[in-house]
């Protein structure tokens, strides 16, 4: 029986194959199921093929795993498909802190999702309502009827509401049918609803048929997560933990003060939800949609998370509605994403809501650490000189030495990189045939 944990010290300094061994140690899942469902990024083109139009190839992106990652007592090694470098290992760095404090602990909404239906050229608004919501059984009913396979799984319509929109001249009015759509993301379920009410809503109301689609705004699915980090883990060299948390609170007022710091902030959660959204098959850009509709619901942009001091220990929270499923869309067929719910050893999309949560809350808690403390540069360019570095030509043991070179010379440019692979591959080259001289790899004149 694997003892699950997302406890795996030394992770980052051990070759890919071997990481491959100790995440199938940690999680279960057969390593040689690892390699066949990542290698060429799980997906060849004909299957490709089959999931979108005009396909010429598929296009590979990382995939990362964070962890540390702890919910509501649980450990999870979190799959990331992220291509920015730093995102995974400061979502690790901030799991570990928010360990310390006992983990993160969420709570979900039932998986409601709005399906909309717009009614225009309605003369009288007021009486449209009330006949709708008097034929709020009978409206209900067909929408099950329209989505017999989510009612056997106990999913299904679950209530109605009408909201009149701009003024009387704009005729216009939209029902919201609000569904349980269980472990589903739900979109093509909700059309399919707001496609099957639609025309009986426009007899009730005596009115046309207007856009019949789901709301990405999917506010009555939401997830809210916390975490409580005790001072001392947050120090760094320069600054103690009582420090650090007066300079998070101080970024989190300014977020909560400034639409244009709340957007980078927020971006900064997004980094670490969008990486397991991807990772596990779900619709980024529809989490998007709603994640920054809802940070904008008061009429100003806001933080999703905010952070404060409680004692001596730092306290974050965050709340945004995240429509994931774990299962329909291209889930059931893209190979990754379905290794991604069984290395995490998920079934359920609530728990997939809070897992994604916590790691966007590590991944902000990263974030504003870093800019409370170093700034964010110093840890940023030092994992960004490796992707300059392969951008210069190194490969394999380069990499991570060329990388070094330019982070020490503080000249993290392709430019410097090359001069550096030069000095390497001729000192190497030069022991290779005995002639070794004592000069030392370094960027040139730098
Ligand atoms: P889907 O069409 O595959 O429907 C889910 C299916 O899974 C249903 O047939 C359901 O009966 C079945 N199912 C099996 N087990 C279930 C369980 N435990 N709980 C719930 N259903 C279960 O997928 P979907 O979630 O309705 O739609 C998601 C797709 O729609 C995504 O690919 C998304 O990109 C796309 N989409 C998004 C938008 C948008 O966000 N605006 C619009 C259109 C389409």
């Amino acid at each position: 029986m694997t003892k699950r944990t997302s406890q795996l010290p030394g992770f980052y300094k051990v070759t890919v194959t071997e990481r491959r061994t100790l995440v199938s140690e940690a999680t279960g899942v057969d390593a040689a199921a690892i390699a066949r469902s990542l290698d060429a990024g799980g997906l060849d083109a004909d299957t490709a093929d089959k999931f979108v139009e005009n396909v010429i190839g598929t296009y590979g992106l990382p995939y990362g795993v964070t962890l540390n990652v702890r919910v509501n007592g649980h450990d999870h090694v979190v799959p990331m498909v992220v291509e920015e470098p730093s995102v995974v290992a400061a979502a690790s760095n901030a799991a570990k802190m928010v360990r310390a404090g006992g983990g993160f602990t969420a709570e979900v909404d039932a998986p409601i999702m709005i399906s909309q239906v717009q009614l225009v050229d309605v003369a009288d608004a007021p009486a449209a309502e009330r006949a709708i919501l008097a034929a709020k059984d009978e409206i209900l009913a067909m929408a099950d009827r329209a989505t017999p396979g989510l009612l056997a799984r106990g999913g299904g319509a679950r209530g109605l509401e009408v909201r009149t929109l701009g003024t009387p001249e704009d005729r216009m009015i939209v029902v919201h049918i609000l569904v349980d759509c269980r472990d589903a993301m739900g979109a093509n379920l909700i059309n399919t609803v707001a496609e099957a009410v639609a025309d009986r809503l426009a007899r009730l109301a005596n009115g046309k048929v207007g856009l019949r689609i789901l709301s990405n705004l999917c506010d009555k699915r939401c997830v809210r997560v916390r975490c409580r980090v005790p001072a001392e883990v947050l120090a760094t060299d320069e600054m103690d933990g009582q420090a650090v948390i007066d300079g998070i609170v101080n970024a989190s007022r300014f977020a909560e003060l400034d639409p244009y710091r709340a957007a980078t902030h927020n971006k900064g959660i997004m980094n670490g939800i969008d990486a397991v959204v991807i990772a596990t098959g779900n619709d980024w850009r529809a989490v998007e949609a709603g994640a920054h509709a809802y940070a904008a619901r008061s009429g100003r942009y806001s933080p999703l998370s905010i952070w404060r001091r409680d004692g001596d220990s730092l306290v974050g929270s965050i709340e945004l509605p995240l429509a994931l499923g774990t299962v329909g869309g291209t889930l059931r067929v893209h190979p990754s994403a379905r290794l991604s719910l069984a290395m995490m050893g998920v079934t359920e999309a609530s728990e997939l809501a809070a897992i994604a949560a916590a790691v966007g809350l590590a991944s902000n808690l990263a974030a504003v650490r870093a800019l409370a403390t170093d700034g964010i540069q110093r840890g940023h360019m030092a994992l960004h000189a490796r992707s300059v570095a392969l951008a210069a030509g190194a490969s394999g043991a380069e990499v991570e030495r060329i990388a070094a070179i330019i982070v020490e010379a503080r000249d993290i440019t392709v430019e410097a990189a090359r001069r550096a692979l030069d000095v390497l591959r001729t000192e190497r080259r030069e022991n290779a045939t005995g002639a070794a001289d004592d000069q030392r790899p370094g960027i040139g004149g730098a």
